[in-house]
């Protein structure tokens, strides 16, 4: 995954000719932690599990990113989704850099009470280099503002009263109103923006999603509300699809009574792996890393992707679709939305001041709009694909903040 995440950004390099040394120096991590979380389960069991917390660069801000509790998370994903982090918040242009982390457990097979004490542990290893200042987790997969919540609690027991620590947090513990929907609410602006450019609307389009969670049921629920047709999803169980248009919401209170798709009285029920080839003109990836590869990139038929979740496409499906002539929104902008209202959380946080609703996400269109633009300028000044263009404008913001801090000799190309 790590070699997947650094192609684009040489990809990026390549256009702006940046020498191998600079490069070496804005793809290393700051700091990769790796700790040991033991806890006694509550079968009587002792249980123990690998926690990751990579910072990659700070040069913008305090770093920050997600936490992910999945049986597949390891250093590698975590040094190439901090990466990816630290590029995507120059995207939206809010005031970080880039981290990550997670454990290596699986929380559908992990009791509440299990997963309280997996957190705490891992707050305990990691108090000393995480804060409002310098790392500031969020939530991804498989963790949510519950999660968080823990989180700022056990912090606060260290270092006071510090709920600026996390963002992501529920409503009744510092948590931002707009949160929860920003990730696919972020997506479904950038989706009306390139819509806008080719000319269509929401009522035009009928739309396939392949992961039902916070990102892709969320962006569901606002596509559909915007007049599309959502005409597929499906989730790690299964798929569920209607040629005229599912009801997303009677969908999405489906998973949250049963926590799957599969079953969904309202369509046909599909294998999920169908979703990447489904005849729909927007495909929105929002599950994990690598859904769409060399192997199925020729069976999508949609001719625009929106990257809900991080690194769905690899390199090669990348060029394979590039090639088609199929637009790519990259995860770096489509899915910032959640970063943009977790900045805005943060900021609320420190000034002990609330924003409502209206406000987050006024400022949230206002952020993915300039972004969405910024990265349209890049791709139109170097004629390359947005992706490209998006690691294009965040290494410059990047490596522009990174040289203000110094006196170096040499001169960068920036
Ligand atoms: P989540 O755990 O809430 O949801 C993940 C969804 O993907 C679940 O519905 C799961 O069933 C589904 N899924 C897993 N494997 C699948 C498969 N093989 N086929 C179809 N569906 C599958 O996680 P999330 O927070 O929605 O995150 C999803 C992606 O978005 C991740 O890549 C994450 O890093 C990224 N992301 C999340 C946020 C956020 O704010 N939550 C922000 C930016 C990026």
């Amino acid at each position: 995954m790590l070699a997947e995440s650094h192609f684009y950004f040489h990809k990026a390099a390549d256009v702006i000719g940046l020498d191998d040394k600079v490069r070496t120096i804005l793809l290393t991590p700051r700091r990769s932690v790796k700790v040991e979380v033991v806890i006694e389960g509550e079968d009587g069991e002792l249980q123990t599990y690998n926690g990751f917390r990579v910072q990659h660069n700070m040069a913008r801000g305090p770093m920050k990113g997600g936490l992910r509790y999945h049986p597949a998370m390891d250093e590698d994903h975590a040094v190439a989704l901090a990466n990816l982090m630290t590029w995507k918040t120059a995207v939206v242009d809010v005031p970080y850099g880039g981290a990550k982390g997670g454990i290596d457990c699986d929380p559908r097979h992990m009791s509440e009470r299990d997963l309280f004490q997996v957190t705490t542990f891992f707050v305990e290893q990691l108090k000393e280099i995480i804060g409002p200042t310098t790392d500031i987790p969020a939530p991804d997969v498989n963790t949510n503002a519950k999660v968080m919540g823990w989180i700022m609690h056990e912090y606060s027991k260290y270092a006071g009263f510090s709920p600026a620590v996390v963002t992501g947090k529920p409503l009744d513990l510092f948590g931002s109103e707009g949160r929860d929907a920003a990730t696919g609410r972020g997506l479904v602006h950038v989706l009306g923006a390139a819509l806008e450019e080719q000319k269509k609307s929401f009522e035009d389009v009928t739309v396939a999603v392949q992961g039902f969670g916070n990102v892709g049921s969320n962006a569901a629920l606002l596509i559909a509300e915007q007049g599309a047709r959502v005409v597929a999803a499906a989730d790690s169980t299964g798929g569920v699809s209607n040629d005229g248009g599912l009801d997303v919401p009677a969908l999405h209170a489906w998973k949250n009574e049963h926590g799957r798709v599969d079953g969904f009285p309202g369509g046909e029920a599909f294998e999920n792996t169908e979703i990447i080839g489904w005849d729909a003109d927007v495909l929105v990836p929002a599950a994990l890393e690598n859904a769409i590869t060399e192997d199925n990139a020729s069976d999508v038929k949609a001719s625009l992707i929106v990257e809900g979740a991080n690194a769905p496409t690899t390199p090669g499906a990348d060029q394979i679709l590039n090639d088609r002539g199929v637009a790519i929104i990259p995860d770096i902008l489509a899915n910032a939305g959640g970063v943009t209202v977790s900045y805005f959380e943060w900021a609320q946080n420190i000034q002990q001041f609330r924003w409502d609703e209206a406000r987050v996400n006024r400022e949230l269109d206002k952020k993915m709009s300039q972004a969405y633009r910024s990265v349209r300028e890049v791709a139109t000044e170097h004629d390359i694909d947005l992706r490209t263009a998006a690691f294009v404008l965040a290494i410059r913001r990047v490596g522009r903040a990174a040289l203000a801090r110094v006196h170096y000799r040499t001169e960068f190309p920036f």
